[in-house]
């Protein structure tokens, strides 16, 4: 049975891009007989709101869409992806990693070839480790890519299938591209790859179906995937909408929203032609 999701983040209201992905999601799955999700990814309280979720609800409705229920919302699961993080720990290949964000980026500056645009590090002395911990000092749990490499013995046995323009090509995985990722910040318990790839197994999702802005983020999550025992997805990253001066629409840009089209009398119709659906 073919299964998809939207996975929006109520960090922002959602836009044209967002109507996009659901609407190409929801197609998909029509198209295939098969079922919908919709997944509220607001692990990070510290940017999700409230009200953003409940104008993702309002705003799919509006659009025609309809999902299973119940919704899966992450905040409600942190357990769950503390436990996937702890077997992660627990089999050495995670490190703690003290570093601020300007260190690293300081670090990656001063790396000797400017090719190496990414962070790899390694743990602490232990002594220094223990003085930090002692010193209540935060820290960020990071994944080892020589340990996963070692622990899997290379990376060449990871690939995935990517359906995005239409025709099926298996692409080698390149966890490399990303570094070592951050799978929990001090702030956040964990982060967004870990909760992806454990509730795509989790919920059974056999295509995930997404923007293009996160192709790059499959080649950590096939990582999670290997080291977690957990299946792979087919993927199709659909491309990104562009407004009329040619960039993508992101909420950072403040691009127009769902609901400011409304209001000004766009409809549902008119959205979903202009996207290229059936009205
Ligand atoms: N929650 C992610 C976002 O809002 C999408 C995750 C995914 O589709 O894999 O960008």
């Amino acid at each position: 049975m073919f299964v998809t999701r939207f996975a929006p983040s109520p960090t922002g209201y959602l836009h044209r891009g967002h109507a996009f992905s659901a609407l190409t999601a929801h197609e998909a799955a029509r198209e295939a007989a098969g079922r919908f999700l919709l997944r509220v990814e607001d692990i990070d309280a510290t940017r999700c709101r409230p009200e953003y979720e409940a104008a993702i609800y309002e705003d799919l409705a509006w659009l025609g869409l309809s999902w299973e229920e119940p919704v899966r919302r992450q905040s409600e699961h942190l357990n769950d992806y503390q436990a996937a993080l702890d077997r992660l720990a627990a089999a050495g290949l995670l490190y703690r990693c003290f570093r601020t964000r300007r260190e690293v980026a300081e670090e990656i500056a001063r790396a000797p070839h400017g090719a190496m645009e990414v962070f790899r590090g390694a743990p602490l002395p232990a002594e220094e480790e223990a003085r930090r911990l002692a010193a209540g000092e935060p820290f960020a749990w990071r994944l080892s890519l020589d340990e996963a490499e070692r622990k899997l013995g290379g990376f060449d046995e990871l690939t995935f299938v990517e359906e995005g323009d239409g025709a099926a090509r298996t692409i080698q995985a390149r966890p490399e591209l990303g570094g070592d990722v951050v799978l929990a910040r001090k702030d956040v318990g964990v982060a967004y790859h870990l909760a992806v790839v454990f509730d795509d197994a989790l919920q059974g999702v056999t295509h995930v179906i997404r923007g293009e802005d996160l192709a790059e983020a499959t080649h950590v999550q096939r990582l999670l995937q290997a080291l977690l025992g957990l299946p792979t997805p087919v993927y199709r990253h659909h491309r990104l909408l562009t407004g009329p001066d040619g960039r993508r629409f992101a909420k950072r840009d403040r691009a127009e929203t769902l609901q400011d089209l409304r209001n000004r009398g766009v409809t549902a119709q008119d959205l979903r032609r202009e996207l290229g659906f059936a009205a």
